[in-house]
């Protein structure tokens, strides 16, 4: 579908550092629409007057975002496009613009996405660790203990875990993630798109040497990417007995909940997961 017709609420992605890296196409849209909303004016504005741009700006910040949604879908219903940008990157990626997106979705307003720079993508693509499946996390609670909960309650998945992160918490994550994710390999991507660009790997206590003895390399801003926690190999052969027992039992009525208790105490492992697998097997069965 072209860009012309109906007005549309067009999602811009802008650069994530390299100012290359506005598409055209977004280059045109921001020059073409009514009106642009922007997390930070006065940031958008140095990237429209770089393109030699002039074009009306309204704020769009997680404060102010819910006010907005009437002003801005009245302009669309008045026949008005409008773009979306934040100041880096996809719009909505841990930035602003989901409320308004889905509220005037919601709507059954025009929107359309157009795509560009996002770190996460941008530091996957590079960094050498399993692409085929993996976790988008946005940032790490702020607290340490909430921190550690969270990589804790992460540490088991298999696919590869990404987070964002800032200069002022990097190290304390690296600290946490060495205390919950031991010597799990880790890759840094900082400053992407960047002078300063750089990929660092290692586990999260080397990478904490790393930045002792390189006070830059906690500098900037950070993707940090996780490999995957190794599969858990089940004996085969373990799995067809507790498989047996949970079907026996069940057979003979006993609830999932007993059911599961004796299976942890035979055959070892966690009550939950016995419960689950002998959940599974009744809703099957
Ligand atoms: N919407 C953006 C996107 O599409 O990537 C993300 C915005 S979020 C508020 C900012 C965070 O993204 C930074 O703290 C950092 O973790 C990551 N980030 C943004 N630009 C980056 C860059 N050039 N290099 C590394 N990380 C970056």
């Amino acid at each position: 579908m072209s860009d012309a017709n109906s007005a549309s609420l067009y999602v811009v992605a802008t650069p994530i550092g390299n100012l290359e890296d506005l598409s055209p196409r977004a280059a045109r849209l921001l020059g073409e629409v009514a009106l642009i909303a922007a997390e930070d004016t006065r940031h958008t504005g140095r990237l429209l007057r770089h393109l030699g741009l002039s074009v009306p700006m309204l704020s769009l910040h997680e404060h102010n975002e819910a006010a907005r949604v009437e002003q801005l879908d009245a302009r669309l219903v008045a026949g008005e496009s409008i773009a979306l940008v934040s100041d880096a990157g996809t719009p909505l990626i841990s930035d602003p613009g989901f409320v308004l997106v889905r509220e005037l979705r919601a709507r059954g307003r025009r929107i359309v996405p157009v795509p560009g720079a996002c770190a996460l993508v941008a530091a996957l693509s590079a960094a050498g660790l399993p692409t085929d499946r993996f976790t988008f996390q946005g940032f790490l609670p702020a607290k340490g203990a909430g921190r550690r909960g969270r990589l804790e309650s992460l540490a088991a998945r298999e696919e590869t875990l990404v987070f964002y992160e800032s200069p002022h918490r990097i190290r304390d994550t690296l600290a946490d993630m060495a205390a919950v994710l031991g010597e799990r390999r880790l890759v840094l991507a900082r400053e992407l798109t960047k002078t300063f660009e750089t990929f660092l790997d290692g586990s999260a206590a080397e990478l904490l040497v790393r930045m002792e003895v390189d006070s830059d390399q906690s500098r900037g801003e950070f993707v940090v990417m996780v490999a995957g926690a190794a599969p858990r190999e089940e004996d085969e052969a373990a799995v067809v007995a507790g498989e047996a027992l949970l079907a026996a039992l069940l057979a003979e009525g006993v609830g999932v909940k007993q059911v599961a208790a004796v299976a942890a105490r035979v055959l070892g492992g966690a009550k939950k997961a016995w419960y689950a697998r002998a959940q599974a097997l009744k809703d099957a069965g």
